[in-house]
């Protein structure tokens, strides 16, 4: 179910039933890179410490880019960018799965500026993802990394925003980006409209690209975006959850790609996130919130629901029992969820409370809880949404709801898929354990 929310606006995606099929739990099977290994290194920011001598240094960076490593606090690589940095900074097509908030972004951001030659007018990078959030979040990474290169112009496009302000900007060539961050919608029509030419792109990415290409209009429109930019180029695409069935797709873009997978789907899970679940009546639920939120400890909470009135109407009860929340979902205007998201990553709330459409690749630093206050509709949903909380190893907790027979089986599914066991909530939770004091 597509919403339109602008009239001569193209789809939105972000609030579609889910329609990924579940891959079944694989063993490692020679592919597996060892990501996710060294659980006993667990809990620690930044996990990785110690363990790689890699650093940032020996990829062999432009010296800018060097810099705004440093100023951006990254002391060491993670394991996904140790493994794909060398070969995407050399041109390689890259197909990765790799943990939640490991560190994935800064994979293709940091490839595509080192190999950027900017030429004003052509568009050299573009990069996909599925929410106008994202999209901006990646915008936003790349201005951070990009900080001492000051000729390189990366500007974002999607639906919602009146399309003019992207034609004017692409009409001027002082102003025309030479990295271009959107959602499919919105860059397909400005391909249609010849305002924005791909016919100089030389690196192509896909973020979140099992649900990019699960969904069928979505994949209709990467194809056609993918077909009107040249043969030869360099194809990455980048997921925590990428299953047997979507890797041939996914391929089907690519040129003998660097193929990362963490084929152990149990090495998914995040070390430093405690995952409970609690049984209670629907209406229950509202008491529970109240309760945890009362006696839990957290710096930001995200609280996940099934649909937008529902996403309304929760933040309506909680701001009238005294918890200033936040909401955000796919039918408020463009300019209010942006508001919005930035408020919350600014820390201005600490209690948000969304449908899908922020389940994935959003990263606030500061969440450490996510509740499940309704289940999510399949096991990929599921770790997409708890792994808002712990990003790069820090710690967290993941709570979820479940009120039916369907909510049963969607976290027996999430257990057996992902090899871990999720226990019934206790009474108390250590505060250390889901908290970095
Ligand atoms: P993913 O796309 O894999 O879910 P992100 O790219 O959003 O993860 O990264 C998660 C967080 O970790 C971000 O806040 C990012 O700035 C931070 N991060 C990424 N790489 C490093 C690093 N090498 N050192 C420290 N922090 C990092």
């Amino acid at each position: 179910m597509a919403a339109v929310d602008h009239p001569d606006d193209l789809i939105d995606y972000e609030e579609e039933e889910e329609t990924t099929v579940q891959a079944p739990a694989t063993g490692a099977n020679g592919a597996a890179n060892g990501l996710g290994a060294k659980a006993d290194e667990k809990d620690k920011k930044g996990s990785y410490v110690g363990i790689h001598s890699t650093g940032f240094r020996d990829f062999l960076l432009k010296p800018e880019l060097l810099r705004a490593i440093v100023d951006c606090g990254f002391e060491h690589p993670s394991e996904v960018q140790q493994e794909c940095i060398p070969q995407s900074i050399l041109g390689m097509d890259v197909l990765c799965q790799a943990k939640s908030g490991m560190g994935k972004t800064a994979v293709f951001v940091l490839a595509t500026l080192q190999q950027i030659e900017p030429i004003d007018g052509d568009v050299s990078v573009i990069i996909l993802c599925h929410t106008r959030e994202l999209a901006f979040q990646i915008k936003n990474e790349y201005t951070r990394f990009s900080k001492y290169l000051p000729n390189i112009r990366t500007e974002v496009f999607y639906g919602g925003v009146p399309i003019k302000q992207n034609y004017d900007i692409l009409r001027d060539k002082e102003k025309c980006p030479h990295i271009v961050v959107g959602t499919p919608g919105r860059v397909l029509a400005l391909i249609r409209d010849k305002a924005l030419r791909l016919g100089t792109v030389k690196h192509f990415v896909l973020d979140e690209c099992d649900k990019m290409l699960d969904n069928l209009s979505m994949r209709r429109d990467v194809q056609d975006i993918f077909r009107s930019t040249p043969h030869h180029k360099q194809v990455m695409m980048f997921s925590a959850t990428l299953s047997k069935e979507v890797r041939p797709v996914c391929k089907k873009f690519m040129q003998n790609p660097l193929e990362i997978y963490v084929d152990d789907e149990a090495k998914l899970t995040l070390h430093g996130l405690q995952q409970f679940y609690t049984k209670l009546e629907e209406r229950e639920k509202n008491r529970k919130l109240n309760d945890l939120l009362d006696t839990l400890e957290f710096n930001q909470v995200c609280i996940f629901v099934k649909s937008v009135p529902r996403a309304n109407e929760l933040n309506r009860i909680l701001n009238e029992c005294n918890f200033p929340s936040t909401c955000i979902h796919s039918q408020m205007s463009q300019d209010e969820r942006i508001a919005r998201y930035k408020a919350f990553k600014e820390f201005n709330q600490r209690i948000m409370v969304a449908t899908d459409v922020f389940g994935r690749g959003i990263d606030i630093e500061r969440v450490n809880i996510v509740i499940n206050y309704d289940m999510p509709d399949g096991a990929d949903s599921y770790l997409h949404r708890v792994g808002r909380a712990g990003r790069f190893g820090t710690k967290g907790l993941a709570i979820t709801f479940v009120s039916s027979e369907d909510d049963n089986n969607v976290l027996a599914a999430v257990q057996s898929r992902f090899e871990i066991n999720i226990n019934e909530l206790p009474e108390e939770i250590d505060i250390g354990s889901y908290m970095t004091s």
